[in-house]
């Protein structure tokens, strides 16, 4: 069984995948991950850079006096930092690089067409070997543009009869107010797999090494969803 999951933007594989990825890897079965957006539309460059005030170090930030690797970042820096985070993310959590294929969609203008093309293109690679389970964050209790796209692409082609069932993830801030009992899954962490997600968040999105070119980028963006993470170490998942 191989497991493909549509990873709408750098850090959903890890805030709402992570227990479901590592899960099927402990099961020993095969996991693709496939990053969508390029992530430009992140405004965690504007902390970074210091035309806003950082929330995670409650200061303007200089990239110059801070001697940040890459200076000043520009769009290309900021991809390239989500990118290299995404990459980091996916081998700590198990998963190969040569298993993880990299779109640069442009983050936010996702189309559900762009979405569907790539699954037909996973789906119908050699290199991904099945029988093939699609995996992503769902559009039924999410309204951000990209996840919906990638959502109602796997639904439709489901539909069609192209692929089978695919799994849906919600992301922790879509939880307070979920129907209970209503066919959504709570997947739980076991100790060993809390141990590798904290590494993942620790060693990759909340790495802050400006010098060294690591801008926890990650953390830059959503810190409120990587402190609940590693609060909770629970994905909610579900198939209708
Ligand atoms: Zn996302
Ligand atoms: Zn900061």
């Amino acid at each position: 069984m191989t497991h493909v999951f549509y990873v709408p933007h750098a850090d959903d594989e890890t805030l709402t995948m992570g227990v479901a990825i590592l899960q099927c890897l402990a099961r020993g079965e095969e996991v693709h991950l496939v990053l969508m957006t390029d992530g430009s539309a992140c405004g965690s460059v504007h902390f970074l850079n210091g035309t806003a005030k950082c929330p995670v170090h409650e200061k303007y930030h200089n990239p110059l006096e801070e001697r940040y690797l890459d200076g000043m970042l520009d769009t290309q820096d900021h991809v390239a930092a989500r990118r290299k985070e995404f990459l980091a993310a996916a081998e700590r959590l198990g998963v190969p690089s040569s298993n993880c294929r990299v779109y640069g969609y442009k983050d936010g203008k996702l189309t559900e067409e762009q979405a569907r093309q790539v699954a037909l293109r996973v789906e119908n690679d050699e290199d991904v070997p099945g029988p093939k389970t699609h995996h992503t964050t769902t559009s039924k209790y999410d309204d951000h543009n990209d996840h919906v796209a990638c959502g109602n692409a796997l639904a439709a082609l489901h539909e069609e009869g192209t692929i089978p069932e695919p799994v849906y993830y919600i992301k922790r801030s879509k939880w307070k107010g979920l129907p209970s009992g209503r066919g959504i899954e709570d997947l739980v962490a076991d100790e060993k797999q809390k141990e590798t997600i904290q590494r993942v968040c620790k060693e990759v999105y909340m790495n802050w090494d400006p010098e060294k070119g690591h801008y926890a980028v990650g953390y830059h963006s959503v810190p409120e969803s990587f402190d609940r993470l590693l609060k909770d170490f629970t994905n909610k998942a579900h198939t209708k």
